[in-house]
């Protein structure tokens, strides 16, 4: 037989190909492009999961084995993992991915960035947000950014690669394209819409997709719900005859349902990540279960 000597050769190129560069990223939307990118040249795996706050993560022991083998580490910048990341890059010993190495991607600073401050920033007491809003992977404009920064990335650090990398982040330009024109038609009769989210994680995929974010059920963000400020969120919703309350996965819902059952507002369970349910595997998956959720609320 010729062939197997044949298929072992290229089952072995494969295989090599496959372990070019190691990537960790802080979350799963991170993973998700680094992958869309680096197809099967890379290995990626991210730290949180798409289903926890990504504020607070467990720094577990077992990622800091992972991060010394990386050679890239991918994250979300703007001290989002500021209560758990730091300590983990520098334990990692691994000279590649400190702060300012060449495979250290902070990538809040390829973006557009909503929510920063104008004066001197004081971290007022229990808000995460100091530096600007983090959660901005939810307009696929950053998205598209961030995996163009990830093509560079990737490029310098295995530049056999290179032109891999240049085609697959075109092949992601042009389906995500495709998905907004797709996102864009499902979300125009929700424009304008006013909701109140639990947490203040979605300023951009709201100035992208045209909702109006007027109130949140966390007195500030990183603070849970007061008594008081539960009563002035009530009242708005009422005054502002909101329908919506947007809340993600990992808070307590009591608050927000006890809202809902006294204003008649609905509450819908989104997902500020991929991962945050199991059929949510990919970037535009991510996006197609937030907008379905929506639009059928909306029609209800
Ligand atoms: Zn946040």
């Amino acid at each position: 037989m010729i062939l197997a000597p044949l298929l072992a050769a290229v089952l072995y190129t494969s295989q090599a190909a496959a372990q070019n560069v190691t990537v960790m990223t802080s979350t799963e939307d991170l993973a998700a492009l680094v992958r869309e990118v680096g197809g099967s040249r890379v290995r990626v795996e991210s730290i949180a999961r798409g289903y926890q706050d990504p504020h607070f993560v467990e720094a577990k022991p077992s990622f800091l084995l992972k991060l010394a083998k990386a050679d890239l580490l991918v994250l979300v910048g703007l001290q989002l993992e500021v209560g758990w990341l730091p300590p983990l890059i520098t334990q990692s010993r691994n000279s590649k991915i400190q702060v300012g190495a060449p495979g250290y991607l902070d990538a809040s600073t390829v973006v557009q960035i909503l929510e920063k401050p104008t004066g001197p920033v004081t971290r007022a007491m229990g808000d995460v947000h100091p530096l600007g809003n983090p959660h901005y992977w939810l307009d696929p404009q950053n998205g598209r950014r961030i995996a163009q920064a990830i093509q560079q990335k990737l490029s310098q650090l295995d530049p056999p690669g290179a032109a891999a990398y240049a085609r697959q982040y075109q092949d992601f330009d042009r389906r995500l394209a495709d998905a907004e024109k797709r996102w864009d038609a499902e979300m125009a009769p929700l424009k304008g819409a006013e909701v109140v989210t639990y947490h203040n994680s979605w300023p951009s995929f709201a100035e992208r997709f045209g909702l109006q974010v007027v109130g949140y059920v966390e007195p500030k963000p990183g603070i849970p719900p007061t008594p008081s400020h539960t009563l002035a969120v009530i009242q708005q919703i009422r005054q502002d005859n909101i329908k919506l309350i947007l809340v993600e996965p990992y808070f307590d819902e009591k608050t927000p349902q006890a809202i809902a059952r006294q204003t008649g507002a609905k509450v819908l369970v989104m997902l500020p990540s991929v991962g945050g349910e199991p059929e949510v595997k990919d970037y535009f998956q991510l996006f197609d279960y937030n907008i379905r959720l929506l639009k059928t609320a909306l029609q209800q």
